[in-house]
């Protein structure tokens, strides 16, 4: 079968052919149906070598956002049948320490009982930017829910399910009467306008450097749109009395959009970066106001997923896509590079 793989740290991504996988013994191998395109692939593609933090590396095949058919099951599988539509809960961890029980394989802790430490299928071990995938063990499969097909369901698996569980640790603090910000208005920072939206009365102010960004967060109904740059941080000051937002959310995690994080937060508010955009930020106890609690977060819980593929059956999450043939995989992310997508984009293999 055809694959696109990561060959090798620092370089462009290839399409080449490897052997069609089979299931051992609890595991499964799924048809792809769409495998969506992630911003953090590019950072795969571009800023990570052999010094980077992560346990794994390169040869393996990209796409860690991933639905489709269950094609062929391996022994002892059960509670899954052939030609289901299923979505892959992508962070692989042991299945049995504390955090997996919960469902945070994220945060496994047995990282040596996991299949790879700390990443999943596309992320160290084969993803979904092929035509069959192997899912090493069977529980990381959801079955889709009435009203959802696999390329709609794939981007929920990460760009929908890492906004939803950074909004939902948040939750508290999103009441009638808050605000919050939302910056960087791409693949997740869309879902996660939609996820405020769906899931609390708070309201949402998004920021982006891209026009079509700002009118993709318009279409997801954010209450306001805020260019980045030096008057952002004053913008939402002026629209919330002064105060700040009681929740932002960082989307991008480069020094700037940190720095107007850190301006922009309510006292006691939540500062809550997702974005892996290698910026830092000065902590000190002037330098966010008092009580701001700082968080990055990873992906999110198998639970989770779950309640993100609810939303999107019942139409009240709905990622913009775009889908590509495998073919034209090397290319998008080129344009993703570039700024020129709009939403999420969804290899069909
Ligand atoms: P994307 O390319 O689809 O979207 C990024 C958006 O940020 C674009 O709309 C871009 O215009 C905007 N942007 C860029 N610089 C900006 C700036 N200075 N100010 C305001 N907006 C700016 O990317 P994505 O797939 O949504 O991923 C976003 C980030 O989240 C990436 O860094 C990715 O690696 C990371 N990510 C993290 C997790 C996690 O678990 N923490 C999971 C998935 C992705
Ligand atoms: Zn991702
Ligand atoms: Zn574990």
């Amino acid at each position: 079968m055809r694959a696109m793989r990561l060959l090798k740290w620092k370089s462009d991504p290839e399409i080449v052919e490897v052997d069609t996988p089979r299931p051992g013994p609890g595991q499964v191998v799924i048809k792809v149906g769409g495998a969506g395109a992630c911003h953090s692939d590019l950072h795969l593609l571009h800023d990570f070598d052999e010094s980077s933090p992560l346990a794994w590396g390169p040869p393996f095949t990209l796409g860690h956002e991933n639905a489709g058919w269950v094609h062929e099951l391996g022994e002892g599988v059960s509670g899954l049948e052939v030609g289901q539509a299923v979505a892959v809960y992508g962070p692989w961890g042991c299945g049995t320490c504390d955090r997996c029980q919960l469902g945070m394989e994220t945060y496994c802790e047995n990282i040596a009982g996991a299949p790879v430490p700390g990443g999943g299928g596309g992320l160290g071990l084969d993803g979904g930017m092929a035509e069959f995938m192997l899912v090493p063990q069977a529980r990381q499969l959801l079955p889709l829910p009435e009203g959802l097909d696999p390329v709609r369901a794939a981007p929920l698996t990460d760009a929908g399910l890492t906004p939803y569980h950074a909004v939902r640790r948040s939750w508290a603090k999103l009441a009638p009467g808050s605000t919050a910000v939302v910056i960087g208005v791409g693949g997740l920072g869309h879902v996660g306008v939609q996820i405020l939206k769906a899931t609390t009365a708070t309201r949402v102010i998004a920021v982006d450097n891209r026009d079509e960004a700002l009118q993709l967060a318009e279409e997801c109904g954010a209450d306001q749109m805020v260019r980045s740059g030096p008057e952002a941080a004053k913008q939402i000051r002026q629209a919330t009395g002064g105060h700040g937002a009681d929740v932002v959310l960082d989307f991008v995690g480069v020094d700037a959009t940190l720095a107007l994080g850190a301006a922009a937060t309510r006292s006691m508010g939540d500062l809550t970066i997702v974005g892996i955009g290698g910026g830092t930020l000065p902590l000190s106890f002037f330098s966010v106001p008092y009580e701001v609690s700082i968080q990055t977060t990873y992906w999110g819980s198998r639970p989770e997923l779950a309640e993100v593929l609810n939303l999107g059956a019942r139409g009240l999450v709905r990622p913009k896509i775009s889908t590509f043939p495998l073919a034209e995989g090397p290319a998008v992310y080129e344009r993703m590079h570039k700024g020129g997508l709009q939403g999420r984009a969804v290899i069909v293999p």
